[in-house]
Formats: structure tokens, sequence, C-alpha cells
């Protein structure tokens, strides 16, 4: 009797197993049909960051298109379907996902994401720098990823968490980590040289949207902007009286402005102190396969080498 009890419960428990796996492949277990997985992230930059350390085994998507706003996005039935399905959602953090609608947190919400399961803040372990705008003070300026040593951050983050959820392939992202870092490290060295050569006057780095605060604060720039973060209120008339004043009397070698944003509240500004505008930065999105700047690598190399032409220009 004892031997037919046992039968059973191991009969039971070969059924209950057999159909929890149907039941998880029916609903996704985080892989693509090729075995590969499945990785979301919140924006076009993370995104190819989790691609250069994924590799072969990642299939990775971005939820805000290449050029769409992250700050405030309206998420696609596609993005709905790839999220469901994905095993990892990595998020910027530090607020940039909370703006306008609170899109990301709704979108979580739906797909039954949740944080520290499914969804990963790369930007964990990085000294902020603050917001001092009224009405955002004190609240974490969101765009570290422009800043090179903050990259490394991203990486390690990524790596960190594609290890835990795919320990079958754990040398190989520790090995691109390691390469990849090392990479963005040699870029830092090379451009942080030449800035550092560069008069005390001529260390000012005037945007649009202060995004490029950690830039500045890894190559001892000033950072000067119109309006701090993107809000509804972009560049209104307070905005550029307030910046044209800090920079009275200042001499003001080139101001940049932002890809995919008007350069009319740049105009205004330097129309009433003596300068140019130098050249576009990539602060929020890589470009297309096609693009100036399409991996995160390129984006920083060229927002340095624009930024540097401007400081260094007649
Ligand atoms: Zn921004």
């Amino acid at each position: 009797m004892k031997r037919i009890i046992g039968i059973i419960v191991a009969l039971v428990v070969v059924v209950a197993v057999a159909f929890g796996l149907m039941h998880r492949n029916d609903q996704s277990d985080g892989r693509a049909a090729d075995g590969r997985l499945n990785v979301v992230s919140s924006f076009s930059i993370i995104n190819q960051i989790s691609e250069e350390i994924g590799g072969k085994y990642v299939n990775a998507h971005t939820i805000t298109a290449i050029g769409a706003d992250q700050h405030d996005y309206d998420p696609t039935p596609t993005d709905v379907k790839r999220t469901q399905d994905a095993a990892i959602v990595f998020a910027n953090g530090l607020n940039l996902e909370k703006g306008g609608s609170g899109w990301f947190d709704k979108l979580m919400k739906t797909t039954d994401k949740h944080a520290g399961k499914e969804i990963f803040n790369v930007t964990d372990g990085i000294k902020t720098i603050k917001l001092t705008t009224a009405g955002v003070a004190g609240q974490d300026n969101p765009h570290a990823w422009n800043g090179v040593l903050e990259g490394k951050t991203y990486a390690a983050n990524i790596a960190k968490v594609l290890e835990k959820k795919d320990p079958a392939h754990k040398a190989y992202y520790a090995k691109r980590a390691t390469a990849y870092e090392a990479k963005l490290q040699k870029l830092y060295d090379k451009w942080h040289a030449k800035f550092a050569a560069l008069p005390a006057d001529d260390k000012k780095l005037v945007t649009q949207e202060g995004a490029m605060a950690y830039f500045a604060r890894d190559f001892g720039l000033k950072p000067y902007f119109i309006w701090e973060i993107d809000t509804e209120s972009n560049g209104t008339p307070s905005q550029i009286r307030t910046l044209v004043e800090a920079l009275q009397g200042e001499k003001v070698r080139a101001t940049f402005i932002e890809q995919g944003e008007s350069d009319k509240p740049m105009q205004t500004v330097i129309s009433q102190i003596h300068s140019h505008i130098a050249g576009e930065l990539w602060t929020d999105s890589v470009s297309k396969q096609s693009g100036v700047v399409p991996t995160y690598y390129d984006l920083l190399n060229h927002n340095a080498q624009t930024i540097y032409d401007g400081l260094t220009s007649k």
C-alpha cells in the first residue's frame, strides 16, 4: 500500500511539473523562441549599452523609440507585448521615467513587472547631481548617462543583472563588460587630458537643457543651461533672461543645442551675448543605425568632440 501511495504521489508530481512547464511556456518564460533572454530598456541609450554587454545572448529592445521623449512617453501595443515577455526591464531611475503622465509606472503595472524582480535601475551607485531650479530643486538630475565615468557604472550594473538572470552565460557577460568599461575609460582619459589643458575661462558649457551636468563634472567644465530639465515650459522668457544675466560680461566662446530641440531659445540668448552656436549634442537618444551616433560610445565621443571643437574655436 505504502508503495502504491508512493507511486501515485510521484505521478502527481510529474504531471504537476509538466503542466507547470506548459503553463510557463504559454505565458512566455522571458526568452525569445531562439532562447535569447528578452530584455527591454526604458530608452535607447540604456538599450544600446545592454546590447554591448548582452551580445548574442540577449534579445534587446528599447521601449521609448529612438528620437522619442523618454521624459513623457505613450507606449504602443508592441511596447506592452515586449515588456510583458521580458525577463528584465532596465530603467534609468533618478526620476527620469516619472515625468509627465507617469507612463513608465503605468506600463510596469499593466505588464505586472516589479522592482528588484524584473525591473532594475542602471544608475545604482552613481553619485547624483541635484537639480537647482525652483519646483524641482533637490531632486536628482537624471541625465547621468551623458557622463563617461557614469556610463561605466551603467555597463557594470547591466552586466550584474544579466549574469544573475542568465548564469549559463555569466563569463561571457563579465568579459564583455570588462572590455567595454575599459573602452569607455580610454575615451575618458583622452578627452580629460584635452579639456584639462583648456584655459579656465574657456571651460563654460552652455546648453539649452541642463542635460550635460555629469559630462561637465567628469571634465571639469562649468555647466550653464536655459532650462534644467524638460518640462512643459522649456525656454521661457524668464529662463532666457536668467541665463543671459549669468553670462553677461563673461567670455562665452561657444554655446550648444540638443538634437531634436528647436534652437530658437539659444538664438535668443546669443543675440544678447557675444557668442555663437557651435554644434548639436546628442543628449537623450542614440541615432538610427545610419545616423551620426548609432552607439552610446559614438554619442559620448561625438559630444566630447563637438564641445571641444566649440570651446577651442575662434
Ligand atoms: Zn532630457
